[in-house]
């Protein structure tokens, strides 16, 4: 579709711990990859996408919202000016322009900026003309958590959203609209969707938690958050081999430094063939 636009919107950056992030990898392998300030921690963006087909305005996650207290997002070092609305205002959009709203999963730092307090504390839905996709699964998970996940679920980044009517659950894989395909995987968290953009111009897939940050396309690079290790390294091969074959685009939500790159399979298996920003890669491929 030749009127597509493609906007990252940047919601801010936090940071996790290193060793949490790059799982079963030593640190002196990943340092020398990813850097580390001298508490262990690295710096990750939350960086969302918004799809602009005219017609359809659809936003690929919402960051980490501001509704969790001072000593939630102290423990995480949110560590940016940039915010959901200011960089929507900025792209000239206004929130009740968006369509549809696609979440890959519901950790807190995905989905957090779906719903805001108001000055009277009462919670609201910032996107209140859209619709809201959720896998089935990942649902299911969020509503019921197990031990590990509970911690990473707020009920008030989505209760608003399901009591407005605006929530839709996706239950397969599939083309969710003209151009926009979800996958459903399951290895970081159950449910998980990977969404590929499909434009005449190339693809480019969302990548999510699926592969967080540039060096994670190693396949071992998997981190300590996924709930099933062996499902992502299997998801992450095969994603990654189609990704070479039809050279689709990555766009990292977290990667600080890198917003897009391409993949190849040399010596040392899955690797970076060029990087670029997502305006370089789409005017790159729309020949501008
Ligand atoms: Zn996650």
């Amino acid at each position: 579709m030749s009127g597509m636009k493609l906007v990252k919107i940047e919601t801010g950056n936090f940071m996790a711990d290193g060793g949490a992030l790059f799982g079963v990898i030593p640190k002196v392998m990943w340092q020398k990859k990813y850097p580390a300030d001298e508490d262990n921690y690295c710096n990750l963006a939350m960086r969302c996408l918004l799809v602009d087909m005219g017609d359809r305005k659809v936003l690929i996650d919402t960051g980490a919202g501001a509704k969790q207290s001072d000593k939630f997002f102290s423990w995480h070092r949110l560590n940016s000016e940039a915010n959901l609305l200011d960089s929507l205002t900025s792209a000239g959009y206004k929130p009740s322009d968006i369509t549809d709203v696609i979440l890959t999963h519901l950790h807190w730092d995905h989905c957090g900026g779906c719903v805001y307090y108001d000055e009277r504390d009462k919670p609201m839905v910032r996107f209140e003309n859209a619709n809201h996709w959720v896998s089935e699964t990942q649902w299911q998970n969020y509503v019921a958590p197990n031990s590990r996940e509970g911690v990473v679920y707020f009920r008030d980044n989505m209760q608003p959203i399901y009591e407005a009517g605006l929530l839709k659950l996706v239950e397969k894989d599939g083309m969710i609209m003209d151009n926009i395909e979800l996958r459903i995987l399951n290895g970081h968290t159950q449910g998980n969707m990977l969404p590929i953009i499909h434009s005449p111009n190339g693809s480019l897939a969302f990548m999510g938690d699926v592969i967080p940050v540039l060096p994670s396309i190693g396949l071992p690079w998997v981190s300590a958050y996924d709930t099933k290790p062996l499902e992502s390294i299997e998801e992450k091969q095969t994603f990654l081999k189609e990704a070479v074959e039809k050279e689709i685009c990555l766009f990292f939500e977290h990667d600080y430094y890198t917003e897009c790159a391409t993949i190849t399979y040399g010596s040392k298996g899955f690797e970076a063939e060029n990087l670029f920003t997502l305006n370089e890669w789409s005017h790159r491929n729309s020949g501008v």
